[in-house]
């Protein structure tokens, strides 16, 4: 009998699972590799990083997931190299032959080559940075409460936070609440609502990808949480103590304790050992330019997807970094290799925009549904069930809804935990 199709998918986020889901039915033997034994639903990290859900409520096992797919097969192992021309994957510890592989390892933040402001700005792409984020926010309240010099207090009762797309505005927006809303009285010697939180954003306004109705729509939504929105202005400086940021020709030193970074794109490593190992062509950002059916150029077998692709065969433009891309490809990579398996020509992928949504605190959200935009009340309501409708696994969807009822009903934020090393004694 001849050995069934091996396909080898790395990366089990948005992408990496709608390809293994995809192929359930297929001929081939599956094998999905991650670093990470579950899959995490990225766009409710900020609400872990501001307390409002635990970790657990948005990762599910990989193992879970994939539990009744038969065809299936889960490997905690993480992908350091490529032998393109055996078709084997290298693992740091060891590797795997395919005869298919999906490449779906996404992307992360960037600092613009000053990678050393990461101790001071962290970014927000994992579970360890989401409570890494939590614990400096909280941390800082914590230290302005035993505060006695006021410049101090004024530098730990500031948060900058850089980049006003859609994770800086719910970052920007959830501490708004967290000053005016959760922490109101929870402490004695602060007033946690003269809290200062400074959006600082390069282009001239927040959500520059979003129409720029919907900006001004959520700029005034976040003014009203008490955040200063600065458009236009570029951060130049970042250290323990403060951001230095430029608006046209004027420089301005903002003392700050608390700087959270949700700017730049940076692709997964892997899209440099594809340039090297196979020839694959990059864009700036080390995205791996794809052909119309997301294969790399003369490698018809090495699929990539996601966040670490650079589809850019509809309009001109590269697909958004966002879950619906990923989502689709995913879905097109394992029907492409299904209907290859019957001997079948496959059309190139077509992506299909749904829209967006960015919320920015209780009741308030903007959605830009392509045929509809929406602000306010409405939007935040299609934000809630778009991502309860989205997250895997029914428990988590229960979970979370009712955190989210806890929250609206009682301005709670039930994980506002402080973990990690000992945190004493506080650096005041
Ligand atoms: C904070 C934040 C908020 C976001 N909010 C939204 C939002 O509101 N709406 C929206 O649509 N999108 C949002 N996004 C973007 C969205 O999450 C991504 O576009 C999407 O996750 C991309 O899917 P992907 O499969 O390409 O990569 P990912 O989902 O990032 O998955 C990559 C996977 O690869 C694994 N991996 C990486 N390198 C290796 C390796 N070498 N070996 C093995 N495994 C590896 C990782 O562990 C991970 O599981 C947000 C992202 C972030 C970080």
């Amino acid at each position: 009998m001849a050995a069934r199709h091996r396909v080898v998918i790395i990366g089990g986020g948005f992408g990496g699972l709608s390809a293994a889901h995809e192929l359930r039915r297929a001929p081939v033997d599956v094998t999905l590799i991650d670093r990470c034994n579950y899959h995490l639903f990225q766009p409710l990290l900020y609400q872990v990083a501001t307390g409002s859900l635990s970790p657990a409520n948005i990762a599910s096992p990989l193992r879970t997931i994939l539990k009744k797919q038969k065809n299936a097969h889960v490997l905690l192992g993480e992908a350091v190299h490529l032998d393109a021309a055996n078709r084997r994957v290298i693992l740091s510890d060891g590797a795997v032959d395919y005869d298919t592989l999906v490449i779906a390892t996404g992307a992360s933040h960037q600092y613009f080559g000053h990678d050393e402001w990461e101790e001071f700005a962290p970014g927000l792409k994992t579970i360890e940075d989401a409570t890494d984020m939590r614990r400096r926010i909280l941390l800082a309240f914590e230290a302005a409460e035993r505060e006695s010099d006021p410049e101090k207090l004024r530098s730990w009762m500031t948060f900058v936070i850089v980049g006003a797309g859609p994770t800086g505005v719910e970052l920007a927006g959830a501490l708004g609440e967290i000053a005016n809303d959760t922490l109101r009285r929870d402490f004695r010697n602060i007033d946690p609502a003269t809290t200062r939180i400074i959006l600082v954003e390069g282009a001239d306004r927040a959500l520059p990808t979003y129409p720029p109705k919907l900006s001004a729509a959520a700029s005034r939504m976040l003014e009203r949480l008490g955040v200063t929105v600065r458009t236009g202005s570029f951060v130049t400086g970042v250290s323990k103590h403060a951001v230095t940021v430029r608006m046209g020709d004027r420089t301005e030193e903002i003392p700050t304790r608390t700087i959270l970074w949700a700017a730049g794109v940076l692709a997964s490593p892997l899209g440099r050992i594809l340039e090297a190992e196979a020839g694959a062509n990059l864009d700036n950002a080390g995205r791996v330019i794809v052909e119309p059916d997301l294969s790399i150029t003369s490698h018809p077998e090495i699929f990539v997807i996601g966040d670490l692709s650079n589809f850019s065969h509809q309009g001109g433009k590269p697909l958004p970094g966002v879950a619906q891309p990923a989502i689709q490809q995913g879905r097109y990579a394992g029907q492409a290799i299904a209907a290859r398996q019957r001997g079948q020509k496959f059309p190139p992928f077509r992506y299909h925009d749904r829209g967006n949504l960015a919320t920015i605190g209780r009741g308030a959200a903007v959605a830009d549904l392509n045929w509809l935009q929406l602000s306010g009340l409405p939007a935040w309501l299609i934000w809630i069930f778009i991502h309860l409708a989205y997250i895997i696994e029914f428990r988590n969807r229960m979970l979370v809804l009712v955190q989210w009822a806890w929250l609206y009903f009682t301005y709670d934020r039930s994980a506002r935990l402080i973990t990690g090393k000992n945190p004493l004694p506080l650096d005041l």
